[in-house]
């Protein structure tokens, strides 16, 4: 979509246009019609469109940064849509809760990502690009800058990073084999009933993050997983599990995906949440109640903790 370009007759200004989720100054302006909404471009949310009352509640929460890097990680080909206060919600429920050595982690491989080539400046900048860090503001992202220079992941000049060789190593590590896959599997209960959650949420909210849905529909195999399940688990990139029915499989394949070290989506639907098995629980669920409510969140969860899938242009480039 094309930048918004100042209309007074469509739009106020005040003299110093801020963006409503960051505070950052930004070409952005109100609407003179209800509902008011936001428009226009900032440097560390990107495009932004949203209602006053949804810019109020993030901002409250003191969680902007967390609408900011949704923004930020939104597909380039999407069409972006006005944020509603009830995709407020929804952003700050389903965001993954990082530790600061996770952040550390996910800093270090933005910042690689970043960067042309080896040896080169990452164009990662502390004070723009910090909501994809997950850092809270531009003072935490760059605190993360320094400890990995601490740890010899990078070398800094003044703020700006060049990943090191050692850098580089950890990203791979973190990275390891399946990440270069498209493949989302998905394990759940293969009941009839089941049906509309796959075909209208899960497989859905898969294809548009740019992922390939893979669920093997056979026999239930309880206290077990066979050869093929166990081919197809190593071969994804990540898994979406839904705990709905209580199947034996899918506990065991979502242990078997993490014993690989990737991520694991854990849904279920709300009403049955409670019964879910007691070691899964320290997991954040996505508790849903409609199928429009799993497949919005389950999309949203997938580019929080995955990214958008890879392209077939990434893919060739590799
Ligand atoms: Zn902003």
């Amino acid at each position: 979509m094309a930048r918004v370009l100042f209309d007074p007759n469509v739009y106020v200004r005040n003299d110093m246009p801020k963006c409503p989720i960051c505070s950052t100054n930004a070409d952005i302006y109100r609407r003179l019609r209800p509902p008011e909404i936001f428009e226009g471009w900032c440097e560390v949310c990107g495009d932004v469109s949203i209602t006053p009352d949804a810019a109020e509640r993030a901002r409250r929460a003191g969680k902007g940064y967390l609408l900011s890097a949704a923004l930020k990680q939104r597909p380039a080909n999407q069409e972006y849509e006005t944020i509603r206060q009830q995709d407020v919600e929804r952003i700050l429920k389903d965001a993954p809760d990082f530790t600061p050595l996770e952040k550390l982690d996910i800093a270090l491989s933005v910042v690689a990502s970043m960067s042309d080539r080896p040896g080169a400046l990452s164009r990662f900048s502390h004070s723009q690009d910090y909501p994809l860090a997950y850092a809270a503001s531009p003072d935490e992202a760059l605190f993360y800058l320094r400890e990995l220079a601490e740890k010899g992941y990078v070398h800094l000049e003044h703020v700006s990073a060049i990943v090191t060789m050692p850098g580089y190593e950890r990203v791979e590590q973190m990275n390891k084999v399946g990440r270069q896959s498209r493949i989302a599997f998905v394990a759940m209960w293969f009941d009839p009933s089941r049906n509309p959650i796959y075909d209208e949420a899960i497989a859905p909210a898969i294809v548009e993050a740019a992922y390939q849905p893979l669920r093997i529909d056979k026999f239930e195999h309880v206290n077990r997983i066979d050869d093929e399940i166990i081919g197809q688990i190593k071969r994804s990139r990540f898994m979406v599990a839904d705990f709905t029915g209580q199947r034996a499989g899918v506990y065991f394949e979502a242990g078997l995906m993490l014993g690989l070290n990737r991520n694991v989506i854990w849904m279920c639907d709300k009403k049955e949440l409670p019964s879910v098995h007691f070691d899964t629980r320290q997991y954040n669920f996505i508790d849903y109640e409609s199928t429009a409510d799993a497949k919005a969140r389950l999309f949203n969860r997938i580019l929080a903790i995955e990214g958008e899938g890879p392209t077939d242009s990434k893919l060739e480039n590799l």
